[in-house]
Order: C-alpha cells, then structure tokens, then sequence
C-alpha cells in the first residue's frame, strides 16, 4: 500500500486521463503549439508570451484529449453495448420521446452518410458556459469549462454528470475575447475523428474504425456570440438563424427587435391591427429570410478581421450589420453548419419569463419604458405627465456617454420604489396584488424533489435559479398567483405563454401537434409584443421563432438543454480546493473521478471500494443491460418505514371492492365459488363469506374469505422511475410544502377531473400475489375556471360516503401534483398541473 498521496498519485499516473497545458497568448489571440510551439512572442499582438524573465507562461490552458477516452470507454464491454444500441428502437411515429427516436438522429445513420450505419460511430454534444467558482456578488471571477456529452448513451445514463467528459478549461479570471485559441485542439481531434481512429470494441472483441461527429452545440447566448463568433444583441441582425432587423431605442438605449406579427398566418387578424402594435402599421410581411450556410461562410470571411480587405471603420459598420464578428474556429471541420447551434429552451425559457414578470413588479419597468411607450402613442393610461422634456434632453446630450445606462443601474428595490410612484400599466401588479400573488405562491404544495421551493416571488425576488423559473411556467404556479390580476389581456398572454412554453419543455414530444405548437409560439409573441412593453422584446425572446424546427429534427428539447451543463458546473465549483489555482485542482480532480469511474465501470475494482455514486451510476448501467431483455414494466415500490396496521372495517370492504373490480383471479375465483356453492340467491353474501368446507383448497378458502385486513401501511411510494408519492401525513407536518394530492381521468365523458388525497400506502398479499396500493379519498369532481384555464375543486362538498374513499394502484393515478389552497378561500382547491404532461 502507498504510505501517502503523492505515493498514491503517483502510482496511477499513468493511467488518468491524459492532460495538456498548453500555453496561451494574453490576448487570446494564438495558441503556443504545433507551429508556434516555440514562438516567445505572439505572432498577433506581439505580446511576450512568457512572464519576463522566467519560463512561466502569462496564460494557459488545460486540454484533456477526447480520443484516447473514447477508445478507452470502447474497451470496456459494458459500455460498448450502451454506446452502440441507440439504434434498436427505430423512428417513433408520432410520439417521440427521446432524441433517440428522432428522425433527425436517425438521418446521422444513414447508409451512404459519414457512418455508413454503424451504430458505434459517436454523436456528440459541445457545450461551453462561464462559471463562477467562489462567492458570486464578491469576486467576479469566471472559468469556463468545455464539456462533451455522448448523445449514444442510453437517457438515464447520459444526464449522469459521471458520463459527461471536460474535455477544456479554460482559465480566468476573465472570460476569453477569442475562442479560437481554445477551441484548436479539440478542433484538431475532431477532424481525425471524422478520419476514424482506431478502437478496440470490448464488447464484439475486434478493433474498428471509430469515428465521431459534434452533433450539437448547446450554449447560451453569451457563448453562443463567443463560440460562433456572432455580434449579440447590439447588432441590427443579431440572429445567427434569420434575417431579423432590429431598430435602436434612444429611450431604451438598446435595440429592440419587433415585428413578430411576421410569422403570423397572412388572414391572422392581427395583422390588421392599426393602433395596438409598436409600427401602427398594417403588418403584410411574411417573415424574415433564413441565413444559408453559404452567406453564413461568405461572412465569416468578410467580417474577419484578420483576412478582410475593408478599412477598421467599415469593417465595425458591417460586423454591426451582419451580427458576425469573424470566421470561427469550427468552420475548419466540414461537417459544421451554423444550424448545429441549437435554441436552448433553459436559457430561452428563463429569459422569457423573467423579463415579463420584471416588468410585472416593476424591476424592468422604468421611466424610460414609459416614455418608450409614449413615443409609439401606446398604453396612454400609464404615460408620465411633464417627463418627456427633461427625457428628451438627457437623451440627446448622453447618447452613447453611457450615461443613461446609469439609469438601469438602479437597484432593484431602487427601481421598484421608483415604478411604484408611477401609474400602474395594465402589466402591472400594484403593491396590493404582488402581496396578495406572494401570498398565493406560499400556499403551493409541491411533489418532493419539485426543485423549487414554495415561496414569495412578487415583492422580493431571491435566489431563482433557471430550473425554478422553469417549474413556475410550466406548472400553473405562475398562472395561480396572478389569477384575476393586470388587464385581461395582459394575463391572457402571460397565460399562454406559460402554455407554450411548458409544451417547449414538454419530455414527450407528439409530432403531430407541432404545426399547432408553432401557430401558438407565433401568436404568443406577437401577443406579447402587442401587450407588454416594447423593451421586452429581445433577440433572446425572437429566438423561439426558430425552436420548433429542432423539435422536429431532434425530439424532446431535454436533449439538447443546459440544466444538466449547469449541475455538472456548479459539481466542479465544488471541486475548487485551492484558491490560488482553481483550475489545477479541478482538472486534478476531475481526471481522478474519471479514473475512479472507468474502473468501476469496467469492473476492476473490489466491491464495496467504490464511491456510492459511482456505485449508483454502475447500477444504470446494469440495469439498463437488464431493460434489453426484458421490456420495461412499471415499477412500483414502497418505501420508507413500514408499520404493521389492521384496516378498520369500513377500508376492509374498500379494499374487498378493490379486488373485485381489478382483480381478475379473485372475480374467476368467486364466480365459480358462487356457482358452485351457492344455489339458492336466497343465501346472503355474509353466509358465503363464513362459509367453509374442507373441500376447498387454500386459494379458494382465501377467495371466499376475502382479502385480509392485514397489511403493510406506508407513508411513501415510488412509480416508474423515480415518481415518489406522499400521503397526507406528510402533508399536514408543520411547514410542510408536500403535496399529496393526485387525480385521474373521470370516468364519464373523458374531460372530468377526479381528485383526492392519499391518505397512506398500503401493501398486502392476496391470492399469491403482492399488491401495492394507495388509499385515497376523492374530493367531487374537479371544474375548470374559465379565466386561468385552471383546474379547482371545492373541497367543502362532500362525496356520497360510499365512493369518497377508495384503494387503487399507484398507476391509476396521476404523477404527485402540484396544487394550493387560495388563502382567501382555503376552501377552493386548485390543481396546478394536472393537464401538463410535465413532471418534475
Ligand atoms: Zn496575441
Ligand atoms: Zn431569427
């Protein structure tokens, strides 16, 4: 045994992931290698490439290489079979429910394409986002790890942060200029990547030529402008997918984009719409042309500093124009397209949303919004009397000094205060209706494991990470608090944009309802733009125009978001051990996890030495092994503590009714007991319960008995994979934020709701078979309120008692829902979402 770390460290270099350092140009602009290896001196800028006088290089880079952990991963025979059977399943129909099973997948498969259908070939995903290892508000510190993700793993095993390769890091404490550098070396792989290397395949035992190709590029709009080399949002066409023209807002100081009436349908009636809209313009247009990959090369040169022949000033009036800032570094692999960037609903979602409800509380709406509005002649109710001169001349004596950015510098509180003293717009939530909202939003129950925590979010606005904003749109919560606040159409565009966008984070996606989908995107934007504030309208909102075509290439957006990039962010942060050199320590310690887990994966360690995540991460593994043989059923599992309980009478015939309904051994058993024994109807059912005979053998005896009133109470279950339920127990806890509340489908007419509470898990055996089932008490039938489309239920009526309890499986009921009581008027139930096919 190695008596020490170092000792230790040393014994497994050799086997860790192998690691460069390469040396970087201050300025970002060159990479100290192959040709430049040994240059002093950047060939660009001309700055020493050392610190004076000694060999310590300004600035570098660490570089973990893919191939070697691709073959490496191949050797392994376990990982082989995950790697290589993505293909089994074939193209869904209709109902896509991973990117697996997409067309657009499928196509990369093709006879006669780059992998001539040899399903070992890799896709893969790139993803680059700046972090910040220490504390946020007191260190602007940012690194920015560059991640690989295998789309071939199976769902389960891929948003593992296990599975996900770091494949780059580059150093901070500044975001780089120019990604070029950076980006080189994995460029490099990636082009004998597209060659084939060779590779040992552990699984078929012979060695091929593996090859792999970036699929996607996932990345926010911030990387995106980086690693694309596009201008951003200053740029008059700022989207790298279409044509759209922005105009700059002296009021604003920033450019906003408008004109998405364009997408809709040539007889929508808000074409025609004169006076509501920021152009007070009949809107004929169709809309904005797409770019093709050949203007996209052609500018790429055009607006590349290094090559274009035009003089700096026209140079920076064309980059603005265009929206691209240089030829990027991908363009060196031939299988890249400026399409391959995808819209990442995460950032787009959040984004979104965030902006309307700023505008909503009063964060985002300022003074100049208003007098904004003024000048289109728009919302007169909420213009500011005596503003406009002294705005007018501010305007013109600071444009461009960045003085009025001082304005938006404002605090939040600060802000608030100041759109307090406004008139309210008909966006608005008064002082009133943000308590009464947070109020509401406090009162949501929640699923465990919701992500989100029930809490304010009108009048103070803490700590929302993207995937809590996400859980407020797409599970009603959003629409509940501001029921029957602003102007109604102002909520009607805010609800249907909850709509659209909980169906864009949709994990199943049903082809045929994306023309639909897209129709309501359309008509969602262009309500929003009719509705809110100009200022609202962003590059980042026009950005949903273009999701759905990636929908239907690419299935469910879960494939293809950041949330899990974010998770394995903040798994690196916590990596960070020594100050002095955060990046060190996190390559350090990621190349030893990624030992750790290729041993374990592969089998060469002891049982019992391995992590328990890693541990956990091999049980997918097998399990998904299992999945192939047999088809995959639905689990259900009790968990927690069991306690031994007696059912009173009255749930005994609950639970008798239970099996006689949807259990068919016991309906066969009893019939042909009733045949048989039971001549005479005059009989009573009481006398065939007690009665007995030898000659019945024991099943039969059990049927005629009934089931026992014995069993197992619970007070947690687990469906399928991973859905936990709670009962009211843990409910009712002090400062619980539980729900335990659950629906089904009413029986009649297809469209009415049924919800109750599960009052406790219950597991018993009963003719040789184990069952796992739920008690529930059911509240009437659930109505749908008109103005939210919400679901509610007065819980203050009662059921008739025979029906108002009842058992039933835990697959007869929904996914745990996400409900609230409102507080003025606890006695109305509110079910949030239960129509949303989404789950936490
Ligand atoms: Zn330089
Ligand atoms: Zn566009």
């Amino acid at each position: 045994m190695p008596s020490s770390w170092d000792e230790a460290r040393k014994l497994i270099d050799d086997l860790l992931t192998p690691k460069e350092t390469i040396h970087v140009c201050v300025n970002d602009c060159v990479a100290f290698r192959k040709d430049r290896k040994d240059m002093k001196r950047c060939p660009v800028c001309k700055e020493d490439r050392y610190v004076s006088g000694t060999t310590r290089p300004r600035k570098k880079f660490h570089f973990l290489p893919l191939v070697p952990r691709l073959r490496r991963l191949y050797e392994i025979k376990a990982f082989s079979h995950l790697l290589s059977k993505h293909m089994d399943s074939g193209v869904a129909n209709d109902i896509v429910r991973d990117i697996h099973d997409s067309p657009g997948w499928h196509r990369q498969f093709e006879q006669g394409g780059l992998f001539e259908g040899d399903p070992r070939h890799l896709l893969l995903q790139f993803c680059q986002d700046g972090m910040n290892p220490f504390d946020m508000r007191k260190n602007a510190y940012s690194m920015s790890p560059q991640l690989i993700k295998i789309m071939n793993l199976p769902m389960t095993a891929r948003e593992k942060l296990g599975f996900l390769l770091l494949v780059g890091l580059i150093h901070g404490p500044k975001e780089p200029k120019n990604m070029d550098p950076y980006l080189e070396p994995l460029v490099d792989e990636l082009l004998l990547l597209l060659e084939g290397v060779w590779a040992f395949d552990g699984l078929r035992k012979e060695a091929f030529k593996l090859k792999a190709k970036i699929l996607l590029y996932v990345l926010d709009f911030v990387g995106l402008c980086k690693c694309a080399k596009s201008k951003g949002p200053g740029a008059v066409s700022p989207c790298s997918k279409c044509w759209i023209k922005g105009e700059y807002s002296h009021k604003l100081s920033k450019m906003v984009y408008t004109g998405a009436r364009r997408y809709l349908e040539p007889d929508d009636p808000m074409r025609k719409d004169t006076s509501n809209f920021p152009d007070k313009a009949v809107e004929d247009r169709g809309p904005p042309r797409l770019r093709t990959a050949g203007e996209m090369e052609t500018l790429s040169n055009l607006c590349n500093p290094e090559t274009t022949a035009m003089p700096k000033t026209l140079l920076a009036t064309v980059q603005k124009a265009a929206g691209k800032t240089g030829r990027e570094e991908w363009r060196r692999l031939p299988t890249y397209s400026h399409e391959n960037y995808v819209v990442d609903m995460q950032h787009t979602g959040t984004d979104v949303i965030e902006k309307v409800h700023g505008v909503m509380v009063g964060d985002n709406d300022t003074e100049a919004v208003r007098s904004e509005e003024r000048r289109l002649g728009r919302f007169p109710e909420c213009w500011e009397q005596n503003e406009e001169d002294e705005w007018e001349d501010v305007e013109q004596s600071n444009e461009g000094t960045g003085l009025s950015s001082k304005k938006k510098r404002m605090s939040k509180e600060q802000r608030k205060r100041a759109a307090d003293k406004m008139k309210p717009g008909p966006w608005t939530l008064t002082k009133d209706d943000r308590k009464k909202a947070d109020s509401r939003s406090a009162a949501v129950k929640v699923p465990v494991h919701f992500g989100w925590h029930p809490r304010g979010i009108f009048v103070r606005l803490s700590n929302m990470k993207s995937h809590d904003w996400k859980q407020l749109f797409s599970h009603g919560i959003m629409k509940f608090c501001v029921r029957g606040m602003m102007k109604e159409k102002q909520r009607d565009t805010l609800n249907l944009l909850c709509d659209v966008l909980s169906a864009l984070c949709a994990p199943i996606v049903k082809m045929s309802r994306l023309p639909q989908l897209e129709k309501d995107i359309h008509r969602c934007l262009a309500r929003l733009e009719r509705d809110f504030p100009v200022t609202i309208m962003t590059v980042i909102v026009h950005w949903m125009e273009h999701i759905i075509p990636y929908i239907a290439e690419y299935g469910p957006t879960k494939a293809y978001w950041m949330y899990l990039y974010e998770r394995m962010n903040s798994f690196i942060s916590g990596r960070v051990k020594n100050r002095l050199h955060p990046e060190a320590t996190v390559v350090e310690s990621c190349r030893i996890y990624s030992f750790v887990q290729y041993m374990a994966l592969g089998g060469f360690l002891p049982e019992g030495a391995v992590p328990t995540t890693t541990a956990q991460q091999m049980a997918i593994v097998e399990r998904e092994e299992d999945d192939e043989q047999r088809p995959t059923e639905s689990k259900t599992e009790l968990s927690g503590p069991e306690q031994q309980i007696q059912l009173t009478t009255a749930q005994t015939t609950q639970l008798k009714d239970f099996h006689i309904k949807h259990t068919p051994e016991y309906q066969r058993l009893r019939k042909q007991l009733r045949a048989k024994y039971l001549h005479s109807p005059s009989k009573s059912t009481t006398s065939f319960n007690k009665w007995s005979s030898p000659k019945l053998n024991t099943e039969e005896r059990e049927a005629m008995a009934g089931p026992s009133a014995h069993g197992m109470k619970c007070l947690r279950a687990v469906r399928d994979h991973g859905i936990e339920y709670r009962c009211k127990d843990a409910e009712t806890r002090a400062g619980s934020v539980v729900s335990s509340y659950v629906a089904v489908e009413g029986q009649q007419m297809g469209s009415q709701v049924d919800v109750g509470r599960v009052n406790f898990f219950f597991r018993h055996s009963f003719l040789g078979e184990e069952f796992f089932l739920a008690n529930v008490t059911w509240f009437p039938t659930a109505t749908r309120d008109p103005a939210s489309g919400l679901l509610r239920s007065d819980t203050t009526r009662q059921r008739a008692t025979a029906t108002a309890t009842s058992f039933c499986t835990l697959s007869y009921i929904s996914h745990p829902l996400v409900t609230a009581r409102d507080p003025d008027d606890p006695t109305t139930l509110w079910i949030l979402n239960f129509d949303n096919p989404y789950t936490c």
